[in-house]
């Protein structure tokens, strides 16, 4: 029997949409309807706005220490309904279910109390007299109505990414899962109806619609959004209208740098879960091979070796607990990844292994290495989101440098030498975000996790996140009246 979430919740109150609508959720492992839900529309974002624009009378004059105790309470709620959580997002998103607790635990629970601690943090500076008989004052003031959107490959992490900094801040919340994947958010919105006044968070659900109608709502202050980059820029040119703050997480293309003295086996186990986590459905997966060719030959017979062991299949299956490796999340993103991947072979590519759907329901897809690939292919070029890695070759330290950096993306990248100089070089030399060395994927609340050129702007978790949802005013008092 599948699940019935007809409402949503504004105001503090779960409402009809104005407009009726519902939508079937899948599980991507089965195809399977598991859910109906409503479905908002313009008309249902104005009806959050106003009631977030409301709440945001009471709640910006909130104490840090009352938000920071409210915030501590709703992890804990959540933390108490961890299990609920792992099981919805393995459902939705045909996520392995060590992966689930993986991002519930690290990411949901985590980031939410790390916001909880460093919404009283959030100084304002007084410094006396810069200009004799006159002090002044730095305050630091919430921006008012956020509108929160979040993408199908982490929808309770990035939901947790939103609601944590933002209400720490002092603002409200329009938040918006991705069509396809609610089902965490609604139980996150449920808790939160138990901890904070109404209104401070509100829940519309709906498509790229439903985000146009929230980028162009002038009650709106700021929009932030981790999603593709065609939506990036489609907000960001909708939001410019009224100067709305925008933040955007979109989409990455990392190159993994690979000099002739990397540990290999390190290398290649890191890649296990860098490269082939989420089924490549992550941002910062770990897509582009760059090998010197010293080592070429022995990388890619250790990445076939692990590539072929990876355990993919229904999460939830009997006997699956084991599974490494979901589904896509769609038929339509599987697809798009057999698109790429028919066409790189058409111009000249090579499949070491993989390449294929695999059978049965669900929408499963081989672990895959290609070879032969031109820098300006688009299989290197284009973000495929799949569990594919391309290799390339190169001789040079600036060559590898240059192969990193010629795409237009810039999320995250990863350095694999045991020497300090070349580490310290090519980590400085190459334009991503987030630049790790002998790692790949992890990251912590405290520091930030940001994008370059068409990456977006603005940083997710960590103090820079919190400081990006607030206006910075300076006060000054002349006194020697
Ligand atoms: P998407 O852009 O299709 O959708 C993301 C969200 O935007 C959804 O909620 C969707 O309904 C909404 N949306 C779609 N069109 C819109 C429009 N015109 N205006 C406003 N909102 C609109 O992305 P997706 O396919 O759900 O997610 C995958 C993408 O997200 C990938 O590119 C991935 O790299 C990126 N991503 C980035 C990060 C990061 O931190 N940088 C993290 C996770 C995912």
């Amino acid at each position: 029997m599948a699940q019935q979430h007809l409402e949503l919740l504004i105001g503090g109150e779960w409402v009809a949409p104005a407009e009726g609508g519902t939508r079937e959720i899948v599980n991507p492992a089965t195809g399977e309807v598991i859910a109906v839900v409503a479905e908002g529309s313009s008309a249902d974002v104005d009806r959050a706005v106003e009631a977030a624009t409301e709440a945001f009378k009471t709640w910006r004059k909130t104490t840090p220490r009352e938000r920071s105790q409210l915030l501590a309470e709703y992890a804990d709620r959540v933390e108490a309904r961890k299990e609920e959580l792992i099981q919805q997002e393995a459902l939705n998103g045909g996520k392995p279910l060590f992966g689930a607790r993986w991002e519930i635990e690290d990411f949901v629970i985590d980031g939410l109390k790390y916001f909880a601690g460093a919404a009283r943090n959030l100084d304002g500076v007084a410094s006396a007299d810069y200009q004799e008989g006159r002090t002044s004052v730095l305050r630091r003031e919430p921006l008012g109505v956020v509108a929160g959107i979040v993408p199908w490959n982490y929808p309770a992490e990035i939901a947790a990414w939103k609601i944590g900094p933002v209400l720490a801040a002092g603002n409200t919340l329009v938040l918006k899962p991705s069509e396809g994947t609610p089902l965490s958010a609604l139980i996150l919105a449920e808790i939160a109806t138990e901890v904070f006044p109404p209104g401070v968070i509100n829940l519309v659900l709906g498509d790229g619609k439903v985000g146009a109608a929230m980028s162009e709502h002038p009650g709106i202050a700021a929009i932030s959004v981790t999603g593709s980059e065609r939506t990036g820029v489609a907000v960001a040119e909708k939001a410019a209208k009224n100067l709305k703050h925008v933040d955007l997480e979109l989409g990455g293309n990392a190159p993994v740098v690979v000099f002739p003295d990397a540990n290999l086996d390190l290398l290649v186990e890191t890649l296990r879960m860098g490269t082939f986590y989420n089924a490549g459905q992550d941002c910062t997966a770990a897509t582009r091979l760059i090998v010197h060719s010293s080592v070429y030959d022995d990388f890619i017979a250790a990445a076939k070796t692990m590539s072929e062991s990876v355990v993919y299949g229904d999460p939830l299956a009997d006997g699956n607990s084991d599974v490494e490796m979901g589904p896509l999340a769609s038929e339509v993103q599987r697809e798009r990844v057999e698109g790429f991947v028919s066409r790189a072979v058409a111009g000249g590519a090579q499949v070491i292994t993989g390449g294929s759907k695999a059978d049965g329901p669900g929408y499963f897809f081989q672990p895959t290495i290609i070879t032969n690939v031109d820098q300006h292919d688009e299989i290197v070029q284009e973000e495929v989101f799949g569990p594919l890695m391309t290799v390339q070759r190169f001789e040079t330290e600036e060559e590898a440098i240059a192969l990193g950096n010629d795409v237009r993306q810039g999320l995250s990248a990863s350095v694999w030498t045991k020497d300090l100089g070349i580490a310290t070089r090519v980590s400085g030399a190459l334009s991503f975000g987030t630049v790790w060395v002998n790692e790949h994927l992890p990251l912590v609340s405290e520091l930030p996790h940001s994008g370059h050129k068409m990456s977006g702007y603005g940083s997710s978790m960590s103090k820079y996140n919190l400081e990006q949802y607030t206006n910075t005013k300076h006060v000054m008092i002349r006194h020697d009246i």
